[in-house]
């Protein structure tokens, strides 16, 4: 079984941490659980904090990148960066955990498209074009009262991202951004890490449109299990809970589209929500969606199958 976790905020944790002087922040921290977790691949996002935008949003995406380098020689070459196809299957042939990198939010590029290219060289297969923010490419979910799409810099960046191939992620994007983004794609389209609005009614979680939209052009949802985008039900918010997500997306559009975009955060708070405690907990809904009459199957196409055919395809 191959595991793949389409959005884990890896890098900007590793970041603030080294930032205080740590070393080796992955292996310390962070290994042991994903090791138990028998996970395969995770995409980091290079997500930058309010604190970082928009002066340093270039440098502090550098660096992130620059320290994954680090971070990899430190612990003696324990996992890997992957960057296309090939290095996902070495990493999976060599059960190295390989580390893929995605934006969230063009902030890193500000307004200027050739500096997507120079990313795309660094490794980053993933765009989402904002985070809950607004950016020069589009407006995050969090932009009050915004009936603004795209700009024209930011359908600028879906073809040339496309042409690239970078893998555009709708995660994050207002809903008139979100339809731009269907109606200017010609590539399979994603939705890293998030959850159905019919399960669950959140801003960041989509309506069955838009889940039936993804799946049209070919791409994936990623079920997010930060516990604040699957329930309010403290009883659900669990394994459980992420089950009725993937079970509603299923029925909707068939298997091939539902994948794992886990956004893990409680490393982030105080006060712990996510659905699994850490991946060593993926067991568990392993065993719920097999208990939901899932085929071992259809499980593993869940876990990071769907993810294999969609990079064997793009990268
Ligand atoms: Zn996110």
């Amino acid at each position: 079984m191959i595991i793949i976790d389409g959005h884990f905020d890896l890098l900007p944790l590793v970041y603030e941490l080294r930032q205080k002087g740590e070393k080796n922040v992955i292996e310390k921290y962070f290994l042991s659980d994903i090791k138990q977790g028998n996970v395969n691949i995770i995409v980091s996002s290079l997500f930058l904090m309010d604190k970082y935008v928009p002066e340093m949003s270039l440098k502090v995406a550098l660096d992130m990148i620059s320290f994954l380098l680090y971070e990899i020689e430190e612990s003696g070459q324990k996992y890997m960066f992957c960057k296309n196809y090939h290095d996902i299957n070495y990493a999976i042939n060599n059960n190295l955990l390989g580390i893929m990198l995605s934006f969230e939010g063009i902030e890193p590029i500000y307004n200027d498209i050739y500096l997507l290219r120079i990313f795309y060289n660094l490794g980053v297969r993933f765009v989402g074009l904002t985070w809950n923010r607004r950016t020069y490419a589009a407006d995050g979910i969090g932009v009050k009262n915004s009936n603004r799409g795209l700009t024209d810099f930011g359908l600028e960046v879906i073809k040339e991202a496309q042409k690239l191939g970078m893998l555009i992620d709708v995660s994050h994007l207002n809903e008139k951004g979100f339809w731009d983004v269907i109606k200017n794609s010609t590539k399979p389209v994603i939705a890293s890490h998030s959850n159905a609005k019919a399960i669950f009614d959140s801003p960041r979680n989509l309506s069955d449109e838009q889940i039936k939209a993804i799946a049209q052009t070919g791409g994936v949802i990623g079920i997010n299990a930060n516990g604040i985008f699957v329930t309010e039900n403290e009883r659900e918010n669990n394994e459980l809970g992420l089950c009725k997500h993937i079970e509603h997306i299923v029925n909707l559009v068939g298997i091939n589209h539902v994948a794992l975009g886990l956004d893990l955060c409680d490393a982030f708070r105080n006060t712990p929500k996510d659905s699994l405690k850490g991946y060593k907990e993926l067991n568990k809904l392993f065993n719920a969606l097999v208990k939901h009459g899932f085929s071992q199957k259809e499980v593993n196409m869940i876990f990071g199958e769907n993810y294999i055919n969609l990079f064997k395809n793009f990268f």
